[in-house]
């Protein structure tokens, strides 16, 4: 709902003036638990998890259906400066456009994403930022918005991360050189790949500080979950997080799925190669907001628990397998809770139910599967991914990344079972050359991409610690206290 209606109903209502300020600021924020409320736009981005254990989500949700005709000739940028603004009303509009712009200059393609058209099944490429995944969409914004936001209130924020790949590099790349923000980084030693390795620590910036460690990737995130437990630690450092449960980077995802769907002939069905479920719940907003998306495809790897629970209704936890497309290789999706509470109608009392329900046994049950019309999700195993990359290269000559190639599978089975034709889009996550050890199998041949190949031989910046979170969190104070004296 834009301003104007707003002013149209309170001259219509007869409400004063007073009211009316009341309303201007209409975009709250709330958590899914029910214990945090009323909370703005930026104060929702500096919290990113909510105090009480939820997720913030907005207290409702704008429909655009209204704006479509004129939206439908935007540009991407365009359209993120019209959609984005709905849901922030404390930042100045003007500034606002301007830091979406310049989240956006650095993507390497003229539109930011791409469609390419591979006989019915479009794929959506959102990899031709920094990093070359899609994450860089979402973190190139939530970037520049911490750089704004505490720059007007004069904090600091230190990011404290850990990851399996993708995410640290997306985010380091979102906050290099920024003077208000640290961002350290935890990755398990030899455990993920060489390119990977390379696309964060070859950053020189001073405010970055890649961490590897002697443990797995559990180590990392145990060691991260502990530090932020430390309420008082976590208070006197001013850590804070950028994973994938902040609301800024859902935000920012919705605008593609709007994008994509302005753009096919008839309502979309997306395919979503899905991880944390954070991608694939910026298209179920997408698609209440009023976007014309008839359907959405959640395509899982070997960890299939969204396919168990769309298939039974039983959200239950399994053993994590190793997969080709690693991002995926998750159980417990994190923004999985946000999904729920809108299928449990905004009631926060049944979610917690759940929820508690799910931490206390590993499984939980909503009693029946779900009304899958709007969304289904299929499991992809190894084979069908590596046949994926195989075929899709033979025939169309395009190559596919191991997670996109997840998604393509699940589309091309989703059509062979529908008896209407319908437009499906499949969500490219990755470049191929992110992955060149999966594409080699599967096609015979490694594919490259110039931004990596020009980080092979510079000098690396990492400081190896043992698994030990007084060792981290020594490190951490050491630090800090070297930045505030430079
Ligand atoms: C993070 C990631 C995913 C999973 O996305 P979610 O939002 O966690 O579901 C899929 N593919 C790639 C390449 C990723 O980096």
């Amino acid at each position: 709902m834009s301003c104007q209606n707003f002013y149209f109903n309170d001259a219509r209502d007869g409400l004063n003036w007073r009211t009316r300020l009341v309303f201007r600021s209409f975009m709250k924020y709330k958590s899914t638990r029910g214990q945090v409320a009323d909370l703005g736009f930026s104060d929702a981005l500096l919290m990113g998890l909510a105090s009480d254990g939820g997720l913030l989500v907005p207290e409702n949700i704008p429909d655009v259906r209204p704006e479509l005709e004129h939206w439908r000739d935007l540009n991407f940028v365009e359209l993120a400066q019209e959609l984005i603004p709905k849901f922030i009303d404390d930042i100045d509009s003007q500034i606002l456009r301007g830091l979406i712009s310049e989240s956006y200059a650095s993507f390497s393609h003229a539109d930011v994403v791409a469609l390419q058209d591979l006989d019915g099944i479009s794929v959506l490429e959102l990899f031709h930022g920094p990093t070359l995944a899609f994450k860089d969409v979402a973190l190139q914004l939530l970037g520049k918005l911490f750089e704004h936001v505490l720059g007007e209130r004069g904090q600091r924020l230190n990011i404290l991360g850990a990851t399996s790949g993708d995410t640290g590099s997306a985010a380091i790349d979102g906050v290099r050189g920024q003077k208000n923000i640290d961002i350290f980084i935890m990755y398990p030693k030899g455990r993920v790949s060489p390119l990977q390795e390379l696309q964060m620590t070859t950053v020189a910036d001073d405010n970055v500080h890649c961490i590897e460690l002697d443990g797995s990737f559990d180590d990392c995130q145990n060691i991260m979950k502990t530090v932020f437990a430390d309420a008082h630690y976590k208070a006197t450092h001013q850590l804070g997080a950028v994973n994938s449960v902040n609301w800024a980077r859902v935000l920012a995802q919705i605008v593609y799925y709007g994008y994509a769907s302005l753009r096919s002939s008839a309502d979309a069905t997306f395919c979503v190669p899905t991880g944390n479920f954070g991608n694939v719940f910026a298209a179920y907003l997408a698609q209440r907001m009023g976007f014309p998306i008839a359907h959405l495809l959640v395509a899982t790897n070997d960890n299939d628990i969204l396919a168990r629970f769309f298939a039974t209704g039983v959200y239950a936890r399994g053993e994590v397998h190793q997969t080709l497309s690693p991002a995926m290789d998750i159980q417990v999706a994190s923004n999985f809770e946000r999904f729920l509470y809108y299928h449990f109608d905004r009631d926060s009392d049944r979610l917690v139910a759940f929820m508690q329900e799910f931490t206390a046994t590993g499984s939980a049950s909503i009693g029946a599967p779900p009304n899958t019309q709007l969304m289904s999700s299929v499991a992809v195993n190894t084979e069908q991914t590596l046949a994926a990359m195989r075929d899709v290269n033979q025939q169309f000559q395009y190559v596919l990344d191991p997670h996109t190639a997840v998604g393509y599978h699940a589309a091309r089975k989703h059509l062979d079972e529908m008896s209407k034709g319908t437009d499906i889009v499949v969500v490219a996550t990755a470049h191929p050359a992110k992955f060149p050890d999966a594409v080699q199998e599967a096609t015979g041949f490694e594919p490259t991409h110039p931004t990596l190949e020009a980080l092979k031989g510079l000098d690396m910046h990492r400081t190896a610690l043992p698994c030990d979170i007084g060792a981290v969190k020594t490190y951490l104070v050491e630090k800090l206290q070297m930045a505030r004296e430079a």
